[in-house]
């Protein structure tokens, strides 16, 4: 079975999954844009018995934001990190991968609270790095 594993900025927080997964979804709920700071979160949702932290499983603030809502973010270097969202399923942040995926976003949610700017504009440029 394919074992996949992540981290923080920092590398104090690392954890591993196992097991293929559908598929990323981005939430562009208002919510999720103010705690980024972005358009939205693209998480992972993750079998509870699919994921283990392998360090730094204590190394986490977290923040009670709705009584359904909450982020955790590194002590040190502030990147969010896997929550337990429910009882069954961890919400893992998918930027915070460090191995391939295998598949793509499959699913973007809360759209009718997209700022107007969150859309791909004609002539948009691509940079394989910075635009310098
Ligand atoms: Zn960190
Ligand atoms: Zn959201």
């Amino acid at each position: 079975m394919a074992t996949r594993r992540g981290s923080c900025l920092c590398g104090s927080r690392t954890y591993e999954i196992e097991g293929e997964l559908d598929g990323v979804w981005v939430c562009h709920c208002s919510l999720c844009r103010k705690v980024s700071g972005s358009n939205g979160i693209a998480i992972l949702i993750v079998p509870r018995a699919r994921f283990r932290w392998l360090a730094g499983a204590d190394h986490g603030i977290s923040y009670e934001l709705r009584p359904t809502y909450s982020v955790t973010r590194c002590a040190t270097c502030g990147s969010p990190l896997p929550v337990e969202e429910d009882e069954n399923n961890i919400y893992l942040p998918a930027g915070t991968l460090d191995d391939p995926l295998g598949v793509g976003i499959t699913q973007h949610i809360f759209c009718g609270s997209k700022p107007d700017w969150d859309f791909e504009a004609e002539n948009v440029q691509h940079h394989g790095e910075h635009a310098g």
